[in-house]
């Protein structure tokens, strides 16, 4: 199919730049942090054609050959989408282990987009699995299959290795909000959003919901609920959701924090469940934000904790830029960093130089530069009329910050205050 084949040509190319760029530019300070960006994305599907449920074709990727007749219960369907039988597997699995009938339809929504339920198939940038693991996490995946003298390509090792996943690692953070999840299509986006994390700028995440839906009805014989982010109100869930995800908690060193920043917190915690706060690396973030203005410095410190008025900042994005607040690093994720992350002062907002919503939230932090208190602001190319920020005002790019700082930046918006 040209029009696939298309797509897959500019991933290719892209992910060949970006490679370059890894092995030959970055210094591990951002080496670490695009590490963490490849983590937080795992954004590539097995294929573009396995995401219509009536797709049997089984899109570009390479199946193994072979039955994978040692993996038990069933091989693992080579080359086979949508099979009934792996379906049927991996709903039993999860209601085994106690999961609701909407969250197992929104874990399933995901697995139909990434890989039409086939757990052997792997795409061409070597992602690999039933969910579609990619780079350190599809290592890894495949160490500890090796490790206990299995086949990674079986389906049972797979949805094992998820549930170690979700309640073993910090990948942990998806599970409470798919528990409290009163739909498929809820479901499948939380899933989505922390646990799968693709790539939204490209859509990768939409259609997930519909294809919960869809199973839901098949496995229960029921109509699905609607899903509330659809629509405005969100009523008693989120008021249980803030109860389960912790209220103000005493902070480590055992005071409270203070009234305004309690108040923030909890602003933060609606917005987020509210999805205008996504939290792309949720636990250390939380943490920090919990922790606001208590920030504990690297490196004699644990390094956690934003200020108060970086907090204040995050939810005047949320609110008013009209992007999602997206984020991946604040103090606690960014490797003990001597500037201002390891003082609780920045935020890195993963958006892509030249996309739509990049390009608004850029706008929104310079425009609003003195009211934010915006001190730098780095991202590469930034939008045509716009230059970088350093010392709260307008700086050339290239001239203050030099090549080798851009060329981290160009899939994040780096503020500091
Ligand atoms: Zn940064």
């Amino acid at each position: 199919m040209p029009k696939f084949l298309k797509i897959e040509k500019r991933y290719k190319l892209s992910y060949i730049l970006i490679a370059f760029i890894y092995v030959f530019v970055a210094s591990p300070a951002q080496v670490s942090a695009r590490d963490a960006m490849f983590r937080a994305q795992n954004h590539v599907l097995y294929s573009d054609d396995c995401t219509t449920s009536d797709s049997k074709s089984g899109g570009s990727g390479t199946p193994f050959s072979g039955s994978g007749a040692g993996c038990g219960e069933q091989g693992y369907a080579s080359g086979v989408s949508n099979s009934e039988a792996n379906k049927k597997q991996i709903w039993s699995y999860f209601k085994n282990k106690g999961l609701s009938d909407e969250a197992v339809a929104g874990i399933m929504g995901n697995m139909e987009k990434e890989s039409a339920f086939m757990p052997d198939a792997v795409n061409w940038i070597d992602c690999k699995g039933v969910v579609q693991w990619c780079y350190s996490r599809a290592d890894n995946m495949v160490a500890k299959a090796a490790a206990e003298g299995k086949d990674w390509r079986c389906l049972d090792y797979q949805l094992d290795y998820i549930w170690y996943e979700i309640t073993e690692t910090s990948e942990s953070q998806v599970m409470e909000p798919l528990k409290a999840a009163t739909s498929p299509g809820q479901a499948a986006n939380i899933f989505h959003d922390l646990f799968e994390r693709s790539n939204t700028a490209t859509g990768e995440n939409l259609g997930r919901d519909t294809m919960a839906e869809n199973i839901y009805r098949e496995y229960t014989g029921k109509d699905p609920a609607p899903n509330p982010e659809a629509s405005t109100s969100t009523g008693g869930k989120e008021a249980n959701q803030c109860k389960t995800k912790g209220d103000a908690e005493p902070s480590k060193d055992g005071s409270l924090p203070d009234g305004e920043c309690a108040e923030l917190i909890e602003r933060v915690k609606k917005l987020k469940n509210e999805g205008k706060i996504l939290l792309m690396n949720e636990a250390p973030e939380m943490e920090d934000i919990e922790r606001c203005g208590q920030v504990s410095a690297c490196p004699s410190g644990d390094h956690v904790g934003i200020e108060k008025k970086t907090v204040q900042v995050l939810i005047a994005v949320a609110e008013q830029s009209g992007v999602v607040a997206k984020v991946y690093a604040l103090n606690k994720d960014h490797f003990c960093d001597k500037g201002e992350h390891g003082k609780g002062l920045a935020i890195d907002f993963p958006y892509n130089a030249g996309t739509p919503e990049g390009e608004k939230l850029y706008k929104f932090l310079y425009d609003n530069a003195a009211s934010l208190g915006t001190n730098k602001l780095i991202y590469s190319p930034t939008p045509s009329g716009y230059e970088c920020m350093g010392g709260g005002a307008p700086v050339s790019c290239v001239g203050y910050y030099g090549e080798d700082t851009l060329s981290g930046h160009q899939d994040h918006i780096h503020l500091s205050l």
